[in-house]
């Protein structure tokens, strides 16, 4: 049965929280209710209630009774590392009724102290039923032990309380905490089906001193309620004093453990959630927890380009989703910038249960001024005892569950064994390549792009190569998705910009008129500096922005279409040319060629090297030839690799063509060599002459 009881709070003993249905839970309830309500009922019928209000000495009586109700309805705030629990102080008040008015009166205080609280805290009436029962039954048994231990009767009235009654009276309190506590320990050990001992225990530790300074007011508060309020109001002093005290506790133990941005848990507390999650998980012999990390994408950008401000907004608006996301009694934590961490208490169906319901905050966007911005996140879930048994190994893996859905662009990604081998490869390799940037490790190889036509070289591509100092050569396909998820591929692009244009600057120097094509990630797209960038670049190396062709793919460009929209038009503006690489992979529309303003389109090698055998590319191909050819943009086409393929397109006409069999990817000498060639054999006759 799963039930929820929030924080329980306390009262010189506990109250309950939220009950759930349960049959044993309920009976045990139903019969404390009611053996609450019975004794309450004799008790007033039995008290000789004229002769007791004859004697009673009433101002200190009414005193104690007001600080009673007002202890029980205003209660301290305590905050342990679990909770924040509210501790009531009416108990040491109660009590001195108990010695100074007689048991009558302390009952129908705490009744009404009890009632009150309830009304005023709105409880359901079967709870509150069973809170005034159970605070009755501990006055009781407290009345009773006092009256046992001295020569007061049980249910007589006033007395005048001696130094020598203070034992007695110490020990009527620990029966009343001791009564209130095993009748609501009983309540939260049916409910959580945990040993009543192991939640005796549990609260023990917790209370006993608190306890002990309010029995002592208490014991202070009978001795001296004959002398008259004043003597009483001199107690008020101490309490205010614990009050003030608690609540700058308090509030000093949330400063350290909460983040003071959005109010969430800090990495602190998570730490100490997973550790008693781990323990409970332990004793009951169940699966969990689970640990959920999530960490928001490129969160960075958004920091940089809209500022601070924004970017703290952004955080705050996500943390209330993703408290509003999760169950009841589950917390959300914020463990770093843009990263936050939830335990689940329960094993990976529920983890992931969790996980979904904190993706599903980001399905709309977050609404900053006048934008609305699509915020994405990855989520990394470790559950134990599979993936861990201990807090930190979980985080751990949770952690590489979380890098692993950043590079598979999963959103959500459960820990496996095999991510880390994996992993610390990656994380390795990305150490590398930050080196290799640094230390200009990489190079650019450059591709031919050939006019089918006239069979002349008009560009080339630039193709950054890493040769690894161990691994050897390492593909563009492996590490360019890791510099994108670093923030690594600005350097890199900055990188290959600049060496291709210095490259193509010394060709066009030498007489050989032609274009570079330079590959951009989609994050580019974003970046509002880029066409400064990409324009400053050009000018050291006084390359005219008309022969440079930047690539991007159509799923970079639909990624987010009015930014992208903004970086283009610029560059654009500037007479550099977009391309669009690999078209025919994504899942964009022929319709949306005829919105986007681009220059040239590269038909993926996916379609061109089967069109030699597979009539349906062929088909493909031709239609995108031809609408493209139509609409006014340039077409390559890549991956050819054979002659036929060669020969085919050649046929439909001002296509440029480039793959393995019209030049490999090389080094600029090879290039340089075959541009001189060309222009020897163009020159030919006439140089012979
Ligand atoms: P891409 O832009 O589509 O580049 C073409 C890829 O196809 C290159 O692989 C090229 O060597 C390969 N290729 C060319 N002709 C043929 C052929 O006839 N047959 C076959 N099977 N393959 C051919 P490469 O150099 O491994 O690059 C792979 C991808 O990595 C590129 O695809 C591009 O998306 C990315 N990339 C390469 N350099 C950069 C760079 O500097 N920046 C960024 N952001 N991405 C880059
Ligand atoms: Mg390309
Ligand atoms: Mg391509």
């Amino acid at each position: 049965v799963e039930v929820e009881l929030t924080s329980s709070a306390v009262r010189g003993g506990v109250r309950i929280g939220i009950l759930a249905p349960h049959r044993r839970l309920a009976t045990y309830i139903a019969a404390s209710s009611a053996l609450g309500l019975v004794s309450i009922a004799l008790v007033l019928i039995v008290t000789p209630w004229a002769s007791m209000f004859a004697q009673v000495v009433v101002w200190p009586a009414a005193f104690l009774a007001v600080a009673a109700i007002a202890g029980e309805v205003k209660p301290l705030v305590v905050s342990t590392r679990a909770q924040e629990r509210t501790l009531s102080t009416s108990a040491p008040f109660v009590l001195a009724l108990i010695a100074v008015t007689g048991v009558g009166i302390a009952v129908l205080v705490q009744v009404i102290a009890s009632l009150a609280d309830d009304l005023h805290q709105r409880r359901a009436v079967k709870k509150s039923l069973f809170n005034t029962a159970q605070y009755a039954l501990s006055v009781l048994g407290a009345g009773a032990v006092y009256a046992w231990l001295t020569d007061a009767s049980f249910r007589g009235g006033p007395t005048v309380v001696e130094p020598r009654d203070i034992g007695p009276l110490l020990v009527a309190g620990l029966a009343m905490f001791g009564v209130n506590w095993l009748l609501v320990a009983g309540v939260v050990a049916l409910s959580m089906t945990q040993r009543l001992a192991s939640v005796l225990r549990a609260d023990l530790r917790d209370f006993l001193v608190t306890n002990a300074v309010l029995l002592s007011v208490g014991g202070l508060a009978a001795v001296v309620a004959a002398d008259g309020v004043g003597a009483l109001a001199l107690l008020g002093a101490p309490v205010v004093a614990v009050h003030l005290f608690a609540s700058a506790t308090a509030r000093h133990a949330h400063d350290a453990t909460h983040d003071a941005l959005t109010g969430l848990g800090n990495r602190g507390q998570v730490a100490y959630e997973l550790s008693r999650a781990l323990e409970a998980a332990r004793r009951s012999k169940t699966e969990g927890p689970g640990l959920v990390l999530l960490d928001l994408d490129h969160f960075k950008d958004f920091n940089d380009t809209l500022g601070h401000p924004v970017g703290d907004r952004i955080l705050r608006e996500v943390a209330g989703r993703l408290a509003d996301a999760v169950p009841e009694g589950t917390f959300v934590h914020r463990t770093g910038g843009d990263e936050f961490a939830v335990v689940v208490s329960g094993g990976l169906g529920a983890s992931r249960r969790v996980a979904l319901d904190l993706l599903s905050s980001f399905d709309w966007p977050v609404p900053v001024e006048s934008l609305e911005l699509l915020v994405q996140a990855s989520l990394g879930v470790a559950v134990a005892p599979d993936h861990g048994s201990d807090g930190e190994t979980l985080m751990k893996n949770a952690d590489i569950a979380l890098y692993q859905a950043k590079i598979e662009r999963d959103m959500i990604s459960i820990y496996s064994p095999e991510f880390d081998v994996n992993t610390v490869e990656r994380l390795q390799l990305l150490a590398d390549l930050r080196t290799a940037i640094d230390e200009k490790a990489l190079y650019v190889a450059y591709q031919p792009q050939v006019d089918l036509d006239s069979g002349r070289t008009v560009g080339v591509e630039a193709l950054v190569r890493w040769d690894h100092p161990v691994r050897g050569p390492i593909g563009p396909e492996e590490f360019i998705p890791l510099a994108e998820n670093s923030g690594l591929i600005y350097p890199l692009t900055a990188f290959v910009l600049d060496t291709a244009l210095g490259q193509v600057a010394r060709w066009r120097g030498a007489g050989h008129d032609l274009r570079i094509a330079v590959n951009l990630s989609a994050r580019h797209l974003s970046d509002p500096v880029l066409p400064d960038l990409v324009a400053g670049t050009a000018a050291i190396h006084e390359v005219p922005l008309s022969a440079l062709v930047l690539e991007v793919t159509e799923t970079g460009i639909l990624a987010d279409a009015t930014r992208t929209d903004v970086v283009i038009r610029a560059l654009r503006q500037r007479g550099v040319a977009v391309s669009i690489d690999d078209y025919g992979t994504g899942n964009a529309s022929l319709g949306y060629l005829q919105r986007l303003e681009i220059d040239e389109l590269k038909i993926d090698r996916s379609f061109v090297s089967n069109i030699g055998t597979d009539s349906h590319d062929l088909i493909i191909v031709r239609s995108t030839i031809e609408l493209a050819l139509a609409l006014g943009l340039r077409v390559v086409a890549e991956g050819i690799e054979d002659e036929p393929t060669t020969k085919a397109l050649r046929e439909f006409g001002g296509v440029i063509g480039q793959g393995y069999h019209l030049g490999r990817p090389v080094a600029p000498a090879e290039i340089k060599a075959r541009l001189e060639a060309e222009k020897r054999a163009a020159a030919g006759p006439s140089e012979h002459a």
